[in-house]
């Protein structure tokens, strides 16, 4: 079936579901999203993009800036990130403590928040957090060839007044000695990360470096194709939370999700894949998110574990 098609009929199939999930509600901007929102998109590795239903609407992109501000940190300092952060999926909420002091202040992944603000606190070194955000931002314009991507301030303050967890997170790793900036320059930018607004068309784009071998069409090389390959590997075993396994399960890609609604999965040199449904299951992935994206890749034979 041709993407255009497969897409307009999954993205009618999710206007009739019901069960949607519920949208975040800790910070009030997250809470008044329209649940009822669905869009995605899909750019292949031959250059084509397709979309369905909302996909040119932002939404906050929340944890799925965790995967480039791990590319970033990894720029930065290369393999030596390791012996910082681990990567090994947690089994526990993305705003989880307990494993941190087993641990004694190395976080499980680069994709809970404690590994996160480890990542943050690397790409912050030698920079102000003004700098830190720009840097950032310019990166993920340049990787979907649009100027237009923009962090949402009013999320960004929320995030900051009811961001009690993360300052315990940031605090808890910097009393290990495992935070090198200033605890209030990481968490800002973290916000601030956390607060940028992609839509779906934009978030697949951006994505594409992952499905190409570290190669972005506009932006040439961005990681090498190990790395690429390594990005991928954590983004499957620890993408979604506590629900990394069941994602791999149903779908079978890399994939990050954010508590905003987006997953963005990449099909390694097949396709890059973004959608966005608010409602949340009740690990904080988007319901009809995974649904959708089950769908993608069963239709298309493009899980990792089919045979090419
Ligand atoms: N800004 C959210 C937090 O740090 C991100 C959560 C998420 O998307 O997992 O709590």
């Amino acid at each position: 079936m041709p993407y255009d098609d497969l897409l307009a009929d999954i993205a009618a199939d999710m206007r009739t579901v019901t069960d949607r999930g519920r949208v975040a509600d800790y910070i009030p901007s997250l809470g008044s999203v329209d649940p009822a929102r669905f869009g995605i998109a899909l750019c292949t590795a031959d250059g084509s993009c397709h979309v369905a239903g909302d996909a040119d609407l932002p939404f906050s992109i929340q944890s799925i800036s965790k995967v480039f501000a791990l590319t970033l940190a990894l720029g930065k300092v290369g393999d030596a990130l390791w012996s910082r952060v681990g990567r090994e999926p947690s089994g526990s909420a993305f705003n989880s403590i307990v494993q941190l002091e087993r641990e004694e202040g190395i976080p499980r992944n680069p994709f809970i928040n404690a590994g996160a603000l480890v990542c943050t606190d690397v790409h912050l070194a030698g920079h102000s957090p003004r700098e830190a955000i720009g840097e950032i931002l310019r990166f993920v314009r340049g990787l979907a060839d649009d100027n237009d991507i923009v962090v949402d301030e009013t999320v960004a303050r929320s995030e900051q007044e009811q961001g009690f967890r993360n300052a315990a997170l940031a605090n808890y790793i910097r009393s290990f000695g495992n935070l090198q900036q200033p605890v209030d320059a990481v968490l800002g930018t973290y916000f601030h990360q956390c607060a940028i607004a992609m839509s779906c068309r934009q978030l697949a784009l951006a994505g594409r470096y992952l499905m190409l071998g570290g190669r972005s069409p506009g932006a040439g090389r961005i990681v090498t194709p190990q790395r690429a390959r390594r990005i991928n590997a954590i983004m499957l075993t620890c993408g979604h939370y506590d629900a990394s396994g069941d994602f791999a399960f149903r779908v079978g890609l890399p994939g990050k999700s954010g508590v905003g609604g987006g997953i963005l999965a990449v099909a390694p040199g097949r396709g890059s894949i973004a959608v966005w449904s608010p409602g949340l299951n009740a690990q904080g992935n988007s319901q009809l998110g995974t649904l959708a994206l089950e769908r993608v890749s069963a239709a298309l034979g493009w899980s990792i574990f089919d045979p090419v």
